[in-house]
């Protein structure tokens, strides 16, 4: 007997296909035979299932006294099963947010801040001694499992007069640490984007790759910086990291056009930008990229297999059997919407993804719009 059935969902290809859960995993999929299961959604050939969106770059420390925010309202409450909160907390505070989020439905991750002190202040690299390497291998070592990686702030209003320092220092501790993943933010200068850049390799991570500003992955003239070009060759990745102020649909659209496509979708959400915009949340960035004209099976591949393979989260990511039950239900609304970057510039979607569901480890968690579905009410 199954712990959930959802049958006749509509998959990225538009087939459909029946998933059984069992304790906590995917335990069957494909046309199956009706089986017993103590719940069962019909999904009527109607509404979408993919593996649970993951989004990879997020702030949801509640105490952070500059972006805050609360997991469930980040994640499952917009049918996000994962969230991957990036740098918030450094080892001064990680523990007290790893008790946090073990309280949460959504599974909640974080990308260690080099600083010890995290995003206690808008320049939390600004003074070399807050980077901690002890502490900061103590902390990875301590919360292996929830800390998936090491984040560094570049920019000139975190760094402070340290230039391009603390990034040779993340790579130390990177290095120290088993390799695991480096998110790095790229913002004002300095330092210099061709600086931060040149010194990443193969796995390591570039966000707000699509940013506006003048230290933007593009040149003048609109072309790929060689530095990006040579980064991107060697297997450094990039990822969206909308926030309010680091999308430029005008960039967006300039680098798809040059063949230069985001490795993962994330939001950089908040609580300012979830609830004031321009983020929202998850789905609204992912219909964003529907509308730059990214693929549906693409923008899906961002948020689940990619985000999952490069962050090392093994068992999430994909919709087969054996992996994790983390499944998002959701439908694309064909309606025109109004959708802003951070730049100021308004595009119309006329496709928008609407989550109705975050399933995490097979329970079935509705969001608010899914609430008024009634293969929902059970
Ligand atoms: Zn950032
Ligand atoms: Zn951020």
């Amino acid at each position: 007997m199954y712990d959930l059935m959802l049958c006749n969902a509509l998959l990225a290809d538009d087939t459909t296909v029946d998933v059984a859960i069992q304790d906590g995993k995917i335990a069957a999929l494909g046309k199956l035979p009706a089986t017993a299961s103590k719940k069962a959604i019909n999904l009527e050939g109607r509404w979408r299932v993919s593996a649970g969106w993951i989004d990879s770059h997020v702030h949801c420390y509640p105490d952070s006294p500059i972006y805050f925010d609360e997991p469930d309202k980040i994640g499952v409450a917009g049918g996000v099963t994962t969230v991957v909160d990036a740098g918030s907390t450094g080892a001064d505070d990680v523990s007290a947010f790893h008790e946090l989020a073990q309280t949460c439905k959504t599974d909640v991750r974080a990308l260690l801040n080099i600083s010890r002190i995290g995003l206690l202040v808008q320049h939390e690299l600004a003074d070399l001694k807050d980077i901690d390497a002890q502490l900061a291998a103590d902390a990875i070592c301590t919360h292996r499992g929830f800390v998936v990686g090491i984040k560094a702030r570049m920019s000139g209003s975190v760094v402070g007069e340290n230039g391009i320092k603390p990034l040779y220092l993340a790579k130390t501790i990177q290095r120290d640490n088993g390799q695991l993943p480096l998110m790095v933010h790229v913002g004002n200068t300095p330092p210099d984007i061709d600086d931060i850049v040149n010194l990443l390799e193969a796995g390591d991570i570039i966000t707000h790759c699509y940013n506006g500003k003048p230290n933007r992955i593009l040149d003048e003239a609109g072309a790929l910086r060689g530095s990006l070009r040579r980064a991107i060759e060697r297997g450094v990745l990039l990822d969206v990291g909308h926030g309010s102020a680091s999308l430029s649909f005008q960039v967006a659209r300039q680098a798809m056009a040059l063949g230069i496509y985001p490795d993962t979708i994330s939001s950089d959400i908040y609580c300012r930008n979830r609830v004031n915009g321009p983020v929202y949340g998850l789905a609204h960035v992912m219909s964003k990229f529907l509308m730059l004209g990214m693929p549906l099976q693409q923008v899906l591949d961002c948020v689940t297999s990619r985000p999952a393979k490069m962050l090392k989260l093994h068992g999430k990511g994909r919709l087969e059997v054996g992996a994790d039950a983390d499944l998002t239900i959701f439908d694309i609304e064909s309606a025109s919407r109004p959708a802003e970057d951070s730049e100021g510039e308004t595009a119309i979607c006329m496709q928008n993804l609407i989550p109705l569901a975050a399933v995490v480890a097979g329970e079935l968690l509705p969001t608010e719009q899914g609430k008024s579905v009634d293969a929902f009410r059970l």
